[in-house]
């Protein structure tokens, strides 16, 4: 099988079938018609063996997390997904692993209407780079910035599933609750992104971001673009019963802080909004739970039962060793 055998039979057809691509796999370049009265709204991220998720680790969930993970920055947005380019590095032509892989992406791309319009396919070590593109009405996307001090952080779901889940993928953790540990394994392999809600705290979230490094790492990183103090208290985190299964709860509240991966929204909220939100999210079978609020200054601190407390564990961040890293 050469190159173009392989793209014309795994990747030439992946993903929704959209009325707006002029042009997909098979030229130079996509041609693609944006919508009138909307931002494009473009985001790429690379999944890395070893680094991003364990060796070997199964093609089907590789190539659901490769879209999800870019899924989950447009949901951040507030924007609609539309079009996707994939940039495959593969050590060789592994068909078992292209079909699962193929599989994987295509799956979420038709469940998303997102149409695969191109991409770059090469040999080498196993690399998958999305590029995501979507858009939402013009000046209506969500940024990490312009929350106000008194406005309320809140997070959709649960924290620190994934980080358990990825603690039982690479055999870190072992439970003899079945059930929960499927859960768990689950919620790492195939996270779900948040792109409804993305789209519904449009207008009402004063800012938002996705949290993939861990809300230790990632929170920070709000507070600095609202140019902000944070504050957490860290008994509101919101951890599902699986999670407590998985551990006591000290361990658990490591995960749910900076174990990453679960792909939640963190948003600001006004107080007075904070309400119909949470609305909106339970229309969407989804937890919205307020965490801790923005305040005057530059600092990021954290409670636990009024006490002030030091997470244990750091973001995320390739160029630091953190005790969350994924060991090859
Ligand atoms: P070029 O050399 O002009 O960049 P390529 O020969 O690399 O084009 O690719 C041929 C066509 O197949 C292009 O339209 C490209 O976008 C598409 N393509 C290559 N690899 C992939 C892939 N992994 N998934 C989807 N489309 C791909
Ligand atoms: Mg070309």
């Amino acid at each position: 099988m050469d190159e173009f055998e392989l793209i014309r039979r795994y990747f030439a057809h992946l993903g929704a079938t959209r009325a707006d691509v002029k042009l997909g796999v098979g030229d130079d370049a996509a041609l693609l018609r944006v919508p009138e009265g909307t931002d494009l709204v473009a985001a790429v991220d690379t999944l890395v063996e070893g680094r991003h998720f364990p060796a070997g680790a199964d093609a089907r969930s590789v190539g659901h997390r490769a879209l999800a993970v870019n899924l989950s920055d447009l949901a951040a947005m507030g924007a609609e997904p539309a079009w996707a380019t994939l940039a495959l590095t593969l050590p060789s032509a592994d068909i078992a692993w292209l079909e699962g892989f193929a599989r994987g992406f295509g799956e979420l791309a038709s469940a998303h209407g997102v149409a695969l319009v191109g991409g770059d396919t090469t040999a080498g070590p196993l690399t998958i780079s999305v590029q995501i593109l979507g858009h939402a009405p013009r000046g209506s996307a969500l940024t990490r910035a312009g929350a106000k001090a008194g406005d309320l952080l809140a997070v959709t779901g649960t924290l620190g599933d994934a980080g358990a889940g990825l603690a039982l993928a690479t055999g870190a953790l072992e439970m003899h609750d079945f059930a929960s540990a499927r859960e768990l394994l689950l919620r790492f392999e195939y996270p779900t992104p948040r792109l409804e809600f993305g789209i519904a705290a449009r207008g009402t979230a004063s800012a938002a971001m996705d949290i993939s490094d861990g809300l230790v790492g990632d929170l920070p990183k709000l507070a600095a673009a609202c140019g902000l103090a944070a504050h957490v208290d860290v008994e509101r985190l919101p951890m599902s019963r699986a999670l407590h299964a998985a551990a006591d709860v000290d361990q658990a509240r490591a995960w749910a802080l900076g174990g990453g991966d679960d792909y939640e929204l963190l948003v600001a909220v006004p107080p007075e909004k904070f309400g119909t939100l949470a609305a909106r999210a339970m229309q969407l079978n989804l937890t919205l739970t307020p965490i801790g609020a923005l305040r005057p200054g530059n600092t990021v601190t954290w409670t636990l039962h009024g006490a002030e407390f030091t997470p244990p564990v750091q973001g995320f961040d390739h160029f630091r060793r953190a005790s969350t890293q994924i060991t090859v």
